[in-house]
């Protein structure tokens, strides 16, 4: 078989991944088959496709913690998401795990995800309640399967099988029946591993950051939480006179080091310890491999509980949730009441459903039933793809009497 230059790249993973990294070589492939590119590998080739799919770009407009018109500078979910694509592939690069499924699992890690951040998705959620609920994992699954519309061929963006079992390892909901392809699978792939803690790192540090840069809290609140203290420690330690806004950051970028450098550490002593020597062995596993040492994941536990109790719950983001709830809910039911609302692309859906499934619904909109769980499902997936600004348009042109 005549050599092509994607070949050079299955020759440099063959030679620097660790036997229990996943090359692309071995990947389970695409949904509808294509011919391999003559330069890339599946999983480079699902990076792209990701950066140029619509919720990717619409994940600019979505609530993080705080509402996207708060300032200029706070994160918003796109900004997570490169946050922890970057921490990710650091760390996948140094296990020598596959850095470009890594970053194909964690571009596209919360592109499910609906308005106004995790209050958006419990009103979706409770919404949806009668019909299986709603979970952004497998929200992000239907989205670059089903939803995404860019190619003649197939709808969705074809991703590979191990970017698209990352949403359903991580979802809440196994017995979904999208889960079926992925249930024989075994246990995460270290590098959607990696992608998880990277989360759980990046947003534990961003947010105290976003939380300093609007006032919830100050600088001496954060001294009650015992990372930060040590962090502190560490910090002026180096820099005995560091004060403000350099004294913040450079704890934060303590706390980031910290933390990548224990779950390295940690990682290294569990791929030892649990014998992982290869792919299958990681497949095999019983609890996570990459993980972060006992000390840190307490600390961590501690630092969440604060943010809990001191900005998620402080009531200025309490305000700009509930807030976003409200919109949300209203738009919920008035679509599924009057469908002939949505925008045409959506009605299609709907209308394009037999007769007898649409004539349940206008009597029975409580009741669930083909007929309203369809609707419910067309209503869940416009609503879950909106960002936090177009959602409260849309709120203003159906209930303002001056908008239109
Ligand atoms: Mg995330």
């Amino acid at each position: 078989m005549t050599r092509t230059p994607a070949d050079d790249w299955i020759d440099l993973e063959a030679s620097f991944l660790a036997p229990y990294a996943m090359p692309s070589s071995q990947s389970r492939g695409r949904a509808h088959a294509e011919a391999p590119h003559a330069y890339r590998t599946v999983y480079q080739r699902d990076r792209e496709r990701i950066v140029h799919c619509t919720s990717f770009r619409r994940l600019m407009g979505k609530t993080q913690v705080l509402v996207a018109s708060i300032n200029d500078h706070h994160r918003t979910r796109l900004t997570h998401t490169l946050e922890v694509t970057q921490i990710a592939r650091t760390i996948a690069r140094r296990l020598r795990l596959n850095e470009d499924l890594t970053e194909s699992i964690a571009l596209s890690h919360d592109l499910g995800h609906p308005p106004f951040g995790h209050a958006g998705e419990e009103a979706l959620d409770e919404c949806l309640r009668e019909f299986g609920g709603f979970d952004h994992n497998l929200q992000g699954l239907r989205q670059v399967d089903e939803r995404e519309d860019r190619y003649p061929e197939y709808p969705g963006l074809n991703l590979s099988f191990e970017v698209r079992e990352a949403f359903v390892q991580h979802a809440k909901r196994k017995d979904h029946p999208v889960t079926l392809p992925f249930r024989d699978v075994g246990a995460p792939l270290l590098e959607a591993q990696v992608v998880d803690m990277a989360d759980s790192l990046a947003y534990d540090v961003h947010d105290i950051d976003d939380a300093l840069g609007i006032g919830l809290l100050q600088l001496g609140d954060l001294e009650s939480v015992e990372m930060w203290r040590v962090a502190a420690d560490r910090s002026r330690s180096r820099n005995p006179d560091i004060r403000g806004d350099r004294f913040r950051t450079a704890v934060l970028r303590e706390l980031i080091n910290w933390q990548i450098a224990d779950l390295l550490g940690e990682t290294e002593r569990n791929l030892k310890r649990c014998a992982i020597t290869q792919l299958e062995n990681v497949r095999g596993a019983s609890a996570p491999i990459v993980n972060f040492s006992e000390e840190v994941q307490q600390g961590k536990a501690a630092l969440e509980a604060f943010l809990l109790a001191r900005v998620y719950r402080h009531h200025r983001v309490l305000r700009m949730a509930t807030k976003g709830q409200r919109f949300l809910r209203a738009l919920f039911a008035e679509f599924v009441r009057y469908p002939e609302l949505l925008p045409a692309r959506h009605l299609r859906r709907w209308t394009a459903a037999p007769n007898e499934i649409r004539q349940g619904v206008a009597s029975t909109v409580s009741a669930a039933g083909s007929g309203s769980e369809q609707i419910a499902g067309i209503v869940g997936d416009y609503l879950a793809g909106m960002t936090d600004r177009f959602a409260q348009q849309e709120y203003e042109r159906l209930f303002q009497p001056a908008s239109q």
